[in-house]
């Protein structure tokens, strides 16, 4: 054991999960370090074309829609996100305030599904798996679908003969500034950062010179660095438990400047080809995204997907056409075959992945659920020792 006094955890990885996890353990008392290759703590630079690679969680929108997930995800996996919604919500409210964020980090009200009149049979469809959601559980509530007036009455930028639907109780986190965040509220929490992780076993992180860090609890939160590097090896993410391999799925976003175009919620577009999403964001800022491509290319968005992403905007709030497009950024989102979130524990060994496009939806849930399962206390119960 590391310590007979405080227990010490060593983290892999310090993207939304990593971060998230040292926050909670600093909170419950917990001596922790965290390792990742990034430099610092810090958002990257926006504006520059080339990146190292960086965590996924600082590209993403933040969008927390687990009724529009239903697309996509399954029912289970879309409760997790309700949850998390209300974890979201209790952590941010821990935070201390910050500039970047004026209407704070955690925001939930709703958000919209929107088709053209010529993409009404998506539409139908991703309607018909909320449906069909809330056929097993009446919990769920029901997309509320909008004339044209209703429409415009909450987003008057919206271009004319839209579909739309409201869908209630959905938010969005400001995942760069709330990345941060959590990093400078996390006391006592040791960050080694510019160093690798290259392997993660019960009670051990193996750093990349082989030096290695002995702790209570290892933790595996290193998203797609998960995998071995040497692609001889067979793709496990622990000794006891084979899994099939990790894969990234390639997603890019535009970042729009657009002082007096009013957006007050996320929208999503029902499209052929991409799920299109606007996200406002503080600054006048809307984050565009984002394409979805079985590629592990990290190299800069590609033209094909930048126009198409900004014909789908404009396509959706026309004001947009003078919008200044002031940062391009592409990512992988670390996947598993089935596309659902992995968490396994043994005794000193703790691993969460696979969160596919849903990282920021499903995060607090999982790590709630995984702290939960070796026996550490819930956020609820650090809350109230927090106000006690
Ligand atoms: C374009 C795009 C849009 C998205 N939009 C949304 C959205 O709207 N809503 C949503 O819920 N999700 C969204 N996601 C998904 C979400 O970003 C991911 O699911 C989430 O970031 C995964 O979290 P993670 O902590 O597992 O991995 P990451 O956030 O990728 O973090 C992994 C960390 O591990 C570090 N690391 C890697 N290798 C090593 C190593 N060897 N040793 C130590 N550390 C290592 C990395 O540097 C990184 O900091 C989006 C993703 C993309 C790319």
């Amino acid at each position: 054991m590391a310590s007979k006094l405080r227990p010490h955890a060593g983290i892999a990885g310090a993207g939304v999960l990593g971060r998230l996890l040292a926050w909670r353990l600093a909170h419950a008392g917990w001596r922790v370090s965290v390792v990742d290759p990034a430099p610092d703590a810090l958002a990257p630079a926006r504006g520059s074309l080339f990146h190292a690679p960086h965590a996924a969680g600082f590209t993403a929108a933040g969008m927390l829609s687990p009724l529009a997930e239903l697309d996509q995800a399954e029912p289970d996996v879309a409760a997790l996100g309700w949850r998390s919604l209300d974890l979201w919500q209790a952590i941010a409210r821990r935070l201390p305030a910050r500039a970047d964020a004026p209407q704070g980090l955690v925001r939930r009200q709703d958000s919209l599904l929107l088709a053209h009149p010529s993409d009404l049979g998506a539409a139908q469809r991703v309607l018909a798996r909320l449906e069909a959601a809330r056929a097993q559980d009446p919990a769920w509530p029901a997309a509320q679908p909008l004339d044209a007036e209703a429409l415009q009455a909450l987003e008057p930028a919206l271009a004319p003969r839209l579909w739309g639907w409201r869908l209630p109780g959905e938010g969005q986190v400001l995942g760069p500034a709330l990345l941060e965040a959590l990093a400078a509220d996390a006391p006592g929490v040791t960050w080694h950062w510019g160093r690798r992780v290259s392997e993660v076993s019960p009670h051990r992180l193996t750093l990349d010179e082989g030096q290695t860090l002995t702790v209570d609890l290892a933790i595996d939160a290193r998203g797609l660095g998960a995998r071995p590097e040497n692609p001889d090896q067979a793709h496990t993410m622990s000794p006891s438990d084979p899994r099939p391999t990790l894969r990234g799925v390639r997603g890019e976003v535009v970042w729009l400047h657009a002082p007096g175009v009013p957006l007050r919620r996320p929208l999503r577009l029902l499209h052929p080809r991409h799920r299109v999403y606007l996200v406002p964001r503080p600054g006048d800022l809307v984050l565009l995204g984002a394409s979805e491509l079985d590629s592990e290319d990290r190299s800069p968005v590609s033209l094909r997907s930048a126009v198409e992403l900004m014909a789908a905007a404009h396509s959706v709030i026309p004001e947009l056409a003078e919008a200044r497009i002031v940062h391009l950024e592409a990512n992988l989102r670390p996947a598993l075959p089935d596309h659902r979130p992995w968490v396994q524990h043994a005794p000193g060994w703790l691993a969460i992945n696979g969160l596919f496009r849903h990282g920021w939806l499903l995060a607090p849930a999982l790590v709630e659920q995984a702290l939960t399962g070796l026996g550490l206390p819930t956020l609820a119960h650090h809350q109230e020792a927090a106000h006690a």
